[in-house]
């Protein structure tokens, strides 16, 4: 299986790691082009064994219960973007030569000879927004587009499906990028790089290779952040085609090849005739929701990959204009007694909950959950002088206390040591007695939210009622 498309599947032998959101539809796709392909599972619970009925019924032999040992006569493994490349399973992989494939790869792979062009996003935090932002913007062009990796339509209905697309607007996140060597964007960004997912890495150099991976062979831009050093090193570490750029997107007034803000209007002085002169207004600030910074940096870099694919300026304004950010991103909840609720619940490590507090001037924090290894100095340091107070939620939060006690001693801080259904309620009303007018108290754990509830969304949604129950109480 060399770089190019592989158009002869018939009596290749597939293996397929993981069940799942991409191993379920990877395995039918491949059975229905030709290939034997078996699926291999580490678990053995109700759930796989409900999708292996499913599978089995046409034709697809799955192996349940292991993961681990490569079946005999595999000519290609598909994986499942998050299974982690120390596993057996790769190792046997590379001693046999077999070629391992993520899910992107094989949407890549499958992709039709006239397929629309990629326009990436990777990064630590805004991927989704910004790919949504990049999609409205597309869309305002007349364009036929579509928001999809982790979001929306997925990679291989969007490759494979009915619907022609001009051209896709693509999430990746560093696991899907590791497993995807031949994956040729457009034009793609680099938002931001942070510590994250270490562990699965092994390294943050490791990390940082594999969102690199993104600007790989990139024929038009490479898109990196002015202020986030490491992603410009990515883009001149990167091997891309012949007459490629590197356009920078900044907060302050953009040098040219770069993307700016000059008294809150959004700039571009990279796709534009004469750049050393001329510079064209894209968009104003107020144009974005929310315009607080991280999220015009957000704004930003989709108007970069926009205005690398040759999006007007008035399309940029347009698709800003029409973008409704995804809950729990920096919701407004409510306004009680003068002080403004905000849900950012999303803001599952230190990185995001950083750029949210650094949004607001005075803030009552609510922070705490699953802190997945991460260490909280450099994030408190940061935002004690805007904190009025933090409330303190979930099985990791003396990390956080410590934190506050070692660089923010002076700041209140309310440690609520239950995890039942009724803790958020409980916390929103701590909040509460610690705000004081015009202050914002900020939903921003800096951790997962598994300890305490389903997901994000859950966490998000109980803060929301929380807030409401105080509302109707005040
Ligand atoms: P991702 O898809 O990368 O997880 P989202 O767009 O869903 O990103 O945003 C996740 C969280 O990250 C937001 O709730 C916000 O707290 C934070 N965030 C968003 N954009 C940025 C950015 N450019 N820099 C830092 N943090 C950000």
């Amino acid at each position: 299986m060399g770089s190019g498309q592989v158009t002869d599947w018939q009596g290749r032998n597939v293996t397929v790691a993981g069940l799942g959101v991409s191993g379920v539809p990877a395995a039918k796709v491949l059975h229905g082009l030709g290939a034997q392909v078996t699926v291999v599972n580490d678990g053995d619970d109700e759930r796989a064994r409900a999708q292996a009925a499913e599978l089995t019924a046409l034709g697809v032999t799955v192996r349940l219960g292991d993961g681990d040992t490569l079946p005999e006569g595999t000519d290609l493994i598909v994986t499942a973007p998050g299974w982690r490349p120390d596993k057996p399973l790769f190792t046997a992989a590379e001693r046999a030569g077999v070629p391992v494939w993520g899910d992107v790869e094989l949407a890549w792979r499958l992709r039709g000879p006239d397929a629309a062009p990629w326009l990436a996003v990777t990064g630590t935090n805004g991927k989704t927004t910004t790919v949504r932002m990049l999609a409205a913007i597309l869309e305002a062009a007349g364009l036929r587009t579509a928001a999809v990796g982790n979001i929306g339509v997925s990679l291989l209905d969007a490759v494979l499906g009915d619907e022609k697309y001009d051209v896709l607007a693509v999430e990746l996140s560093s696991y899907q990028l590791h497993w995807a060597p031949s994956l040729r964007a457009h034009s793609a960004v680099v938002l931001n790089l942070a510590p994250d997912h270490l562990d699965w890495h092994g390294s943050m150099e490791a990390y940082a290779a594999d969102k690199g991976r993104v600007y790989e062979g990139n024929r038009v831009a490479c898109v990196y952040n002015v202020a986030d050093k490491a992603t410009e090193d990515l883009v001149r570490a990167a091997d891309v085609e012949e007459g490629c750029r590197a356009v920078g997107f900044t907060l302050g007034a953009p040098a040219p090849s770069q993307l700016g803000v000059v008294d809150g209007i959004l700039v571009d002085r990279a796709f534009v005739e004469n750049r050393q002169r001329a510079a064209q207004e894209l968009a104003e600030v107020s144009d974005i929701d929310p315009p607080v910074p991280h999220n015009v940096a957000n704004a930003l870099a989709a108007a970069a990959l926009a205005r690398a694919f040759g999006v007007p300026a008035k399309a940029v304004r347009d698709g800003l204009r029409a973008f409704t950010p995804d809950a729990h991103r920096i919701a407004h909840v409510a306004d009680v007694d003068g002080v403004a609720y905000i849900d950012d619940s999303k803001a599952t490590n230190t990185h995001a909950a950083e750029a949210s507090l650094a949004a607001y001037e005075s803030v009552v924090w609510i922070a705490g959950g699953l802190a997945k290894g991460a260490v909280f100095d450099e994030l408190v340091a940061g935002a004690a002088a805007r904190l009025r107070g933090a409330v303190l939620i979930g099985v990791d939060r003396a990390l956080i206390r410590e934190a506050l006690a070692r660089h923010a001693p002076e700041v209140p801080v309310v440690d609520l040591d239950r995890t039942d259904t009724g803790a958020m309620l409980q916390a929103v009303q701590e909040a509460k007695r610690l705000a004081r007018p015009g202050d914002t108290v900020l939903l921003a754990p800096a951790c997962a939210s598994m300890d305490m509830f389903t997901n994000y969304n859950k966490r998000g949604d109980a803060f929301a009622e929380a807030v409401r129950e105080l509302g109707a109480g005040a």
